[in-house]
């Protein structure tokens, strides 16, 4: 028989099975029985820090930005960075700048 489980929160034994979660009857904390699969995006910072959808990180170095004349400047936060496949693997939105793509070697995780 397959053994449920234990309770990520409490650590409580008594785990049981509702339809497609996992039920902890002690502290009522419900969770998905299928492991949450890494969709395989791995993205690191300049200091080879993972880096998540919705993180705010800082630029390190100046940066041109393709067709404007403007410069992207170090420090400039840069908050909830969305994960893309690619060369720029940072799709983000900056304030004065609008929608634009960073490369993860280029900024580091707040
Ligand atoms: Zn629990």
């Amino acid at each position: 028989m397959e053994q449920l489980p234990k309770c990520p929160e409490c650590g409580s034994e008594y785990t049981y099975e509702d339809g497609q979660n996992y039920v902890c009857p002690e502290c009522a904390h419900e969770w998905s029985q299928s492991v949450e699969v890494e969709e395989g995006l791995v993205v690191r910072d300049a200091n080879g820090n993972l880096l998540t959808d919705g993180d705010t990180v800082t630029v390190i170095k100046d940066l041109k930005v393709k067709g404007s004349s403007s410069t992207l400047k170090i420090g400039t936060r840069v908050k909830n960075i969305r994960l893309v496949e690619g060369d720029h693997n940072i799709d983000c939105k900056i304030d004065g700048f609008g929608a634009m793509k960073l490369k993860s070697e280029f900024v580091k995780k707040n």
